[in-house]
């Protein structure tokens, strides 16, 4: 029933863990950590071009958030394949969430921060909330799903919680030597970035991770707003 992974990153669509928080983990791979990815929506809207079906779009989108996380040595990728924009916070969802916080019994849990005040896509709000719910109480808590306990879920604490695109960023992650496989697991997702990164866009990346990295001793960093759990 279990399969531990040290790290699990839950991403709203395809395609934003790679501008989240990639590089660290191309880096956490090096390592040897094993990392699972959650991929809450498929996807299905965010396209400027008319001619595509939304069925078309979200097999698409599928294809090339596998091959991303392949190139950074994610070792699962989960879809739960809601429609794009249309992530709401319920009991369904937040469930879905702990039953795989309990399956895979990550450290370490990364997502979108939704705390972003004003403009921010909802799905990227809803999925940080219920992240953040589902790892506490929710997958905690023996009692709260006494089904899961049945199925032999087991409760599990999360040790730590990073969120991408804060405005509070409290935290970094050296991601110098894997800053070229984040540009290459982007240009993955081609039909979000284009056929390639553009050579703008990789300059664009690289002035931002280097003043992410400012006040550190290496660099190119990726920011996160970090919440350390004392495990009550
Ligand atoms: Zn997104």
């Amino acid at each position: 029933m279990t399969k531990p992974a040290q790290i699990m990153v839950v991403t709203p669509h395809p395609d934003d863990a790679e501008w989240g928080v990639a590089g660290s983990v191309a880096r956490w791979a090096d390592e040897g950590k094993d990392i699972v990815y959650v991929v809450c929506t498929n996807g299905d809207k965010g396209t400027s071009d008319t001619y595509m079906t939304p069925d078309e779009l979200a097999r698409i989108r599928e294809q090339e958030q596998l091959e991303a996380a392949r190139l950074l040595g994610v070792r699962d990728v989960i879809f739960l394949r809601h429609p794009d924009q249309c992530l709401e916070d319920t009991p369904e969802f937040r469930k879905e969430i702990v039953r795989l916080i309990r399956m895979y019994q990550p450290r370490t849990v990364v997502t979108a921060d939704p705390y972003r005040r004003y403009i921010w896509h909802r799905d990227h709000r809803i999925t940080g909330q219920v992240v953040l719910d589902a790892i506490f109480p929710y997958a905690r808590d023996f009692l709260a799903y006494p089904d899961l306990l049945q199925q032999g879920f087991q409760p599990h604490k999360v040790k730590e919680v990073l969120l991408w695109g804060s405005e509070e960023p409290d935290y970094r992650s050296n991601i110098t030597d894997t800053f070229a496989i984040k540009v290459a697991a982007l240009r993955c997702h081609a039909s979000q970035v284009g056929d390639s990164v553009s050579p703008e866009l990789e300059d664009y990346l690289r002035q931002r991770h280097k003043r992410l990295a400012a006040e550190e001793d290496y660099e190119l960093a990726e920011a996160f707003h970090r919440v350390v759990l004392d495990n009550r």
